[in-house]
């Protein structure tokens, strides 16, 4: 019998063919038996040969050219000679009490990650969710042990995402993403943005003191948090932030001369950086800013922004921040006071980006990233599921 062979190969190494039946169209039973003189008592370790009973287990094995495949084992029960005691033999590549063999286990993880959603590798495999869904997070939890105890590293990036939304509250649920920024990895995430629940997402790191740059957006809560919990870092307030700052101003000034269309060539013209404008209109852009004098001072102090940006090195930036604020202080219009003050509160974490030139960027990359794991699976209940997904997408 050819098929007979043929399995054989393909077999787990201590097992051998007593013979092969195709149970129905797709479903194959390979009957199998281990072969071996005694087996050792789990209990006492003492060596048995007398076979107490024999039973049939059936274990699904990974399927062979869309054929399912199950092995029926016929298992020897020994009764140890010390203790008395009744026991299974063992079998490799198969754990105990487990219903799959640790191959197939292996495949469905491998298989839940490059497949877009779990059902599909449900129908592949032809194997219930809950097995699916346990097989492959115990997997993922098992590899998440291997990182958990590693230190902190020097460089690190926070920001948050939404992760789910509370239907009772109406409110949106956060998560907080911590980013390595050498290893270009996600370290942690956290959930919720609160300061309790950062501590206690966050207290089972090592080494809080090896943590010495942290950038974070314009959030005060980020910033006395990352004060609190790591004694060595300085903070580095986010560039694109910083220059994004100013842009609901710019559009409020702009729709109350407008009117509020998106496609108003006047909305372009104002948000791009006015050296990457075409001359055409840049001359255009000049005559509407002429009409309106406060639509003006705004835009003016937007281009401050990207004019401290252009700076390079700590001293010259430092000069061009000094020089904005007072302007903004002394404006008549109450949000560039405002942001004045904001750029006060925050200029050293500002400036200090001018030193060493990290930027959130990485973070919100990953917050994507976070954003289509949750979305391939159309929502998570469990954060903890949740946490998992994402650490070993982004690791
Ligand atoms: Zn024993």
């Amino acid at each position: 019998m050819p098929f007979k062979k043929l399995t054989q190969n393909f077999l787990l190494p201590e097992l051998k063919v007593l013979k092969v039946v195709r149970a129905r169209y797709s479903i194959f039973e390979i009957h199998v038996v281990k072969h071996s003189d005694f087996e050792v008592c789990p209990h006492c370790a003492t060596k048995s040969k007398t076979v107490h009973d024999r039973r049939w287990v059936k274990i699904k094995d990974v399927p062979f050219r869309k054929q399912a495949i199950f092995l029926k084992v016929l298992k020897r029960r020994f009764r140890c000679p010390n203790c008395k005691k009744v026991f299974t033999e063992p079998v490799q590549g198969i754990q105990k009490r487990a219903r799959i063999t640790q191959r197939l286990e292996r495949k469905l993880c491998w298989s839940c990650q490059t497949y877009t959603d779990l059902k599909k590798v449900q129908k592949t495999y032809n194997v219930g969710r809950k097995l699916i869904y346990k097989s492959f997070y115990r997997q993922l939890e098992l590899k998440e042990r291997e990182f958990r105890n590693t230190p902190w590293p020097k460089v690190i990036g926070i920001d948050e995402h939404g992760f789910s939304k509370d239907k009772r509250r109406g409110a949106r649920n956060f998560a907080t993403l911590i980013v390595d920024h050498k290893s270009k990895k996600v370290r942690e995430i956290v959930e919720g943005k609160s300061h309790r629940k950062l501590y206690e997402g966050l207290d089972h790191i090592p080494g809080r003191e090896n943590v010495k740059l942290v950038t974070i957006d314009l959030a005060d809560s980020y910033k006395s948090f990352v004060k609190n919990f790591f004694p060595n870092a300085e903070i580095i307030a986010d560039k694109f932030h910083v220059l994004r700052l100013i842009t609901p101003t710019l559009n409020k000034k702009r729709i109350g001369i407008t009117g509020d269309k998106r496609t108003h060539e006047l909305r372009k013209m104002l948000l791009r950086k006015r050296e990457n404008l075409h001359y055409a209109d840049r001359i255009e852009l000049d005559h509407w800013l002429n009409k309106y004098p406060e639509l003006k001072e705004v835009y003016l102090a937007k281009e401050g922004l990207y004019t401290l940006y252009k700076c390079k090195g700590f001293n010259r930036a430092k000069q061009s921040l000094i020089k904005l604020i007072d302007k903004l202080q002394k404006s008549k219009i109450k949000e560039l006071k405002r942001l004045g003050r904001t750029l006060l509160r925050w200029s050293k974490e500002i400036l200090r980006y001018f030193s060493f030139k990290y930027t959130n960027a990485r973070t919100e990359a990953f917050n994507n990233n976070a954003k289509l794991v949750q979305k391939r699976a159309y929502g998570y209940k469990s954060f903890k599921n949740y946490r998992l997904r994402v650490l070993s997408a982004c690791r």
